[in-house]
């Protein structure tokens, strides 16, 4: 069955991609990726990209000459701008231009820093219709002229226009608008930017990123197989050692070294391999335990019958008692275990109700005193009355039987246990001391697990399979009630639980 399951798996698993190939198509989806970024900035775009780049220089700059237009150092700025920027500019003061008396004052700015400048090369018909765009826009207005068009142009009012010498081929960025300085005079700002031809770049770019793509595919192939190597090794490392975990060598060790989430991993599989080994001694242990606990009575019970049955004189009321109590004894072992299975594997559902917890231990005191007087055991109850709880009444009574139980097993020679029940704070605390050898620091955790027992510890009592307190931890965890043991080596244990009080 197992093996059968074992080869369905792994025949799924081998539909699934390697981590390896994974990485790798990852990474070689990433480098296209870029690739194909790189090659449509580069090329394909460059060119839209490099007139945004100008049209918002250019925007900029006549924003800033608007706004300084009345300030006195406007000279400064304009010409920081016109070499800064490399862009011929050319400012009409309109108002001042069509004033007869105000033609003494400065009619306008021309800075001519570029050789083919463009705007220094344009016709008044030119000025005007770009005079009347930038109005139009009620803004910076910008257009792609190229020299070579202003060679021998026909307009619509008849004027042919001839270029006028020094204006260069190629195409420029030029820029119009139409603002008021402060005294309400109307400007006319052209600026103007060579628009430097990218043809000849895309092609070095193209030869360029060529070599680029096939650099990167050849660096993503090397470093994916090396990053997938660097990731997947300890996985496999893994993977091996849980096999051999799976096969029951609980001495596998597992090392995550390299990363945090692979070392989480190696440190559960650590934890759960140590679990494992645990779990295995103590079921070999309770195998043990309980067949040593199934055969003593058993070999009493067969003793004691055959000789009763061989000689008359021995088939008396005394010996059958004997008989009957190993078969008891027998039979409670029998449900212990039962009960844990039952209760570990959620079957059993807790019966609640309302009951008197201090009524319930004046009972069980009673008749554990009657029980054990005759063997010199004392056990003295501290009790303040009424404690009403909300809780399963059998399942408490039987965590409480085992503590008891386990008080008078390990109690020392003055064979004193006490039972007190406090109450503080809406909760009820029940303890029960015994003055025996106590438990080490070490082994405290370790006694509520199924089927622990101290080593050298187990004497034969009425109970004892290392099962009684794990009973009661899962009872009392079910109830969600706190639980614990304070103890001292050599001044015995106290075991307590608190329930909450109604
Ligand atoms: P057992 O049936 O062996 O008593 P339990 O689950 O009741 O099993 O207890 C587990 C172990 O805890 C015991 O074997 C014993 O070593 C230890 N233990 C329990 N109660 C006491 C106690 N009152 N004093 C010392 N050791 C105890």
């Amino acid at each position: 069955m197992a093996q059968n399951k074992k080869q369905k798996i792994l025949k799924q698993q081998r539909h699934l991609q390697p981590l390896r190939w994974r990485i790798f198509l990852y990474l070689l989806g990433f480098t296209a990726l870029l690739l194909l970024l790189l090659w449509l900035f580069q090329t394909v775009y460059l060119d839209s990209f490099y007139r945004r780049v100008k049209i918002s220089e250019i925007t900029g700059a006549a924003s800033a000459i608007a706004h300084n237009i009345d300030n006195e150092n406007i000279l400064t700025t304009l010409d920081r701008l016109a070499a800064e920027r490399e862009m011929c500019i050319q400012i009409f003061n309109l108002s001042v231009m069509g004033d007869s008396e105000r033609q003494e004052e400065i009619a306008g700015y021309d800075a001519d820093v570029l050789p083919d400048c463009l705007i220094h090369h344009l016709s008044l018909i030119e000025v005007s219709r770009l005079y009347n765009s930038a109005l139009e826009a009620g803004g910076p207005y910008t257009e792609v002229i190229n020299g070579n068009d202003l060679h021998g142009r026909i307009i619509e009012n008849g004027f042919f226009i001839i270029r006028r010498p020094g204006a260069g081929p190629g195409e420029s960025m030029v820029l119009s608008q139409v603002f008021n300085g402060v005294n309400g005079d109307e400007f006319l700002l052209l600026l103007d930017s060579k628009l430097q031809p990218v043809n000849a770049t895309v092609h070095t770019l193209r030869v360029q990123l060529t070599f680029i793509t096939a650099l990167m595919v050849v660096t993503a192939l090397l470093l994916s197989f090396f990053i997938a190597w660097r990731l997947a090794a300890p996985i496999t490392r893994i993977n091996i050692r849980a096999k051999r975990l799976a096969a029951g060598d609980f001495s596998a060790s597992f090392d995550g070294q390299g990363y945090r989430e692979i070392g989480e991993l190696a440190e559960t599989l650590n934890y759960a391999a140590g679990e494992l080994s645990r779990t295995e001694r103590l079921q070999r242990e309770l195998v043990a335990n309980i067949s040593h606990d199934l055969r003593t009575p058993l070999t009493m019970i067969s003793g004691y019958a055959e000789v009763m049955r061989d000689l008359p004189q021995e088939n008396n009321a005394e010996n059958a008692q004997v008989i009957i109590d190993e078969a008891r004894r027998l039979s409670s072992l029998v449900n212990e275990v039962l009960d844990l299975s039952k209760l570990q594997s959620g079957v059993e559902i807790l019966k609640i109700e309302d009951f008197d917890i201090g009524e319930l231990l004046e009972i069980l005191v009673e008749n554990y005193r009657r029980l054990l007087a005759a063997e010199g055991y004392n056990i003295s109850l501290e009790s303040c009355g009424e404690a009403w709880v909300h809780a399963d009444k059998k399942r408490i009574e039987q965590v409480l039987c085992n503590f008891l139980n386990n008080a008078f097993t390990y109690t020392g020679a003055d064979k004193q246990v006490s039972v007190r029940q406090i109450i503080s704070a809406q909760k009820v605390r029940i303890e029960v001391a015994d003055s025996g050898q106590g438990i080490a620091p070490e082994h405290i955790n370790e006694i509520w697990q199924r089927y622990y027992r101290l080593e050298g510890a187990h004497k034969r009592a009425a109970h004892g399979a290392g099962i009684g307190l794990s009973i009661a931890r899962q009872v009392l965890e079910q109830h969600k009630a706190d639980y614990g043991v304070e103890s001292k080596e050599g001044l015995g244990s106290i075991f307590w639980f608190e329930l909450a009080l109604i």
